[in-house]
């Protein structure tokens, strides 16, 4: 009986003491994020790369389409543990770091080395978890879906351009481009990011081009276009500017596409910047300089 009674105790303890730990721990980490227009919850989910069930605990939702445009969530922590990665014969820490996303320096600092240049075959690397490079930008599954993507070689330049429209999506302009452009690969630029109207704000979407590693159509060289990644804002910033959320999904997107592809920050820059023909777009409220100095 004795015993029975203070194995309980313990274990009403122990679990006390987890719960204490689990709350603490998810209280310090929760971040915020504004409900925008469209959103489903299943849908923001997926982009923090968490269960549905855990952003409704979490904000003592009752049912899943109770949110509204406007609407504060407190999103759970995602996938924090790091990636175990086990060095094979011909890895550099460079190449390991670039192909998970992250910085050479920043997978230095995480493992602590003192020597970089000494890497073993069958070393463990640890990779920071997917949440860090959420905080950094860039949401946790596209991050995902953009890593299981096969990269070519070659790609230098990273080129921005607006759509010149006040709204659009994804797959309009790739019917566009097909249909009235007679573009047979479809939409020219690699990357879409939505400004609200048509595709979310600061939504990224992938293309076909970028999917299938070909050729941009986005510039009127056709040798810059072998080595340009185009990536198009929605909006005509000849009228407005282009949205906080869509500048902060541009800096992520092209900081992620410098460390996969090791393009440097002075060969990232705007269709009229590169363009061997008279052109405004990204347009005059585009702020080319402060981006620039962002990255
Ligand atoms: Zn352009």
């Amino acid at each position: 009986m004795v015993k029975t009674f203070f194995h309980d105790r313990v274990r009403a303890l122990w679990w006390a003491a987890v719960l204490m730990a689990l709350f603490c721990v998810e209280a310090g980490a929760a971040e915020e994020y504004v409900v925008q227009q469209g959103d489903t919850l299943s849908g923001i989910a997926q982009e923090f790369g968490i269960p549905v069930r855990a952003i409704q605990d979490h904000n003592d939702l009752v049912s899943a389409d109770r949110i509204a445009a406007g609407d504060t969530l407190r999103i759970p922590p995602g996938p924090d543990v790091p990636l175990k990665y086990v060095v094979q014969p011909g890895d550099t820490l460079e190449v390991i770091a670039r192909n998970h996303g992250f910085s050479t320096r920043e997978v230095v600092a995480f493992n602590e080395l003192d020597d970089p240049d000494a890497l073993r075959v069958g070393q463990v690397v640890l990779i920071p978890g997917v949440s860090t490079l959420h905080r950094a930008g860039l949401p946790v599954a596209l991050h995902r879906e953009l890593d299981r993507m096969r990269v070519r070689g070659g790609w230098t330049h990273v080129v921005i351009h607006h759509s010149g429209t006040a709204r659009g999506n994804l797959e309009d302009m790739d019917r566009y481009h097909r249909d009235h452009r007679r573009m047979k690969n479809g939409l020219g630029y690699h990357f879409v990011i939505g400004n609200g109207n048509g595709m979310r704000d600061g939504e990224i979407g992938i293309g076909p081009r970028w999917r299938g590693q070909l050729n941009g159509g986005h510039l009127a060289s056709a040798a810059q276009n072998r080595y340009s990644v185009g990536i198009c804002l929605i909006g005509n910033f000849d009228d407005a500017r282009p949205t906080v959320r869509q500048m902060e999904s541009l800096r992520a997107l092209v900081r992620y596409l410098q460390r996969r592809c090791n393009i440097p920050t002075s060969q990232v820059t705007t269709h009229t910047r590169i363009n061997v023909r008279p052109t405004r777009c990204p347009g005059r409220h585009f702020p080319t300089d402060a981006f620039l100095r962002s990255l």
